[in-house]
């Protein structure tokens, strides 16, 4: 017999996708739960590890090239045709559409027209950024970028702290299965395991699926990008993904993307200082 739940909005993954969605919500006065598969010392997947470089001139101005490399980054073989077809309605999108390596226009406009005042919202948490010119390990060029101080740790610190203030509720150690729909196909919840494999029902009225990718899960890795080796340790938990819960509910964009791996440096955080800093691997993923 399931445990169940009510909430307002249920968010699936503890990272950083997953936490601004959550106090997004919580900010908007919605009952909100997080659930997040791993332990509550080890959450955060690639967010917990990243430094998190940003291709910005400053905290108020993109830079130059911004929606171009976003553009570049999606793109393996664009034809010209296709990037036309994007322009309708996605519902609309013809298969071949669907599963081309293109970025969604849309998305990359969203994405410009929204970062800077995210960053704004960011720096209301208590997230501080820093100009740098130290080259990032995986572009050839030394465009300025900024960083957050503390790095991807620091981010998922300052937001676990508002969300924890403003009520929200964490599930650690829950890992969601799948999601749960009426008879109509409307998604009205989440369907989870705890530690112990008991079973557990979210309902909610909006569900976020915010767990990364499969850059660890070798089975997918070599479905989706026929590259069998993980690349990323850190997302090992990611047995299930947003991609997989999404694709059972309705058919997806089969999109790939540019990949490149980069060899980096581990966690920093402002609360340790003197953590230990292991190796592990980063996998760019632009247009999924
Ligand atoms: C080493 C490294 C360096 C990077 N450097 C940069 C950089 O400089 N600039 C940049 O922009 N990006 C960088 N990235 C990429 C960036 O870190 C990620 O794109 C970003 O952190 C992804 O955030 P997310 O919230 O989507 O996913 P994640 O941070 O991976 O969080 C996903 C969470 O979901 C949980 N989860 C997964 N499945 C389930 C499930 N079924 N049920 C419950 N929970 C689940 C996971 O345990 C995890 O906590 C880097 C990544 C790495 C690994």
């Amino acid at each position: 017999m399931s445990e169940a739940f009510e909430f307002d909005v249920v968010v699936v993954g503890h990272g950083i996708a997953g936490l601004c969605a959550a106090v997004s919500a919580m900010e908007r006065g919605k009952k909100v739960a997080v659930l997040e598969r791993a332990p509550e010392d080890d959450s955060g997947g690639c967010t917990r590890y990243t430094e998190a470089y940003l291709r910005l001139k400053s905290e108020d101005e993109l830079s130059d090239d911004f929606e171009e490399i976003l553009a570049q980054c999606g793109v393996s073989s664009a034809s010209p045709n296709i990037v036309q077809a994007m322009a309708q309605a996605p519902e609309q999108w013809s298969g071949v559409v669907r599963s081309s390596a293109v970025t969604d226009p849309d998305f990359i406009a969203t994405f410009a027209r929204e970062t800077i005042p995210t960053i704004q919202w960011l720096k209301d948490k208590g997230i501080r950024f820093i100009a740098t010119h130290l080259p990032h390990i995986t572009l050839r060029d030394h465009t300025p970028m900024i960083v957050p101080s503390g790095g991807g740790l620091a981010m998922q610190e300052a937001l676990l702290a508002s969300a924890v203030k403003g009520g929200v509720s964490f599930f650690y150690e829950t890992a969601a299965r799948g999601l749960m729909q009426d008879a109509q196909g409307k998604i009205t919840g989440v369907e989870a395991v705890s530690r112990n494999n008991r079973p557990m029902q979210f309902h909610a009225g909006s569900v976020v699926l915010a767990c990364g990718g499969f850059e660890g899960n070798p089975e997918m890795l070599a479905r989706y990008m026929g590259q069998a080796p993980p690349i990323s340790a850190r997302s090992r938990r990611d047995a299930i993904s947003t991609w997989e819960m999404a694709s059972r509910w309705r058919k997806p964009p089969a999109r790939r993307s540019a990949v490149t791996t980069t060899p980096i440096t581990p966690p920093r955080s402002t609360s340790a200082p003197g953590a230990p800093r292991p190796r592990c691997w980063c996998f760019h993923t632009a247009s999924w």
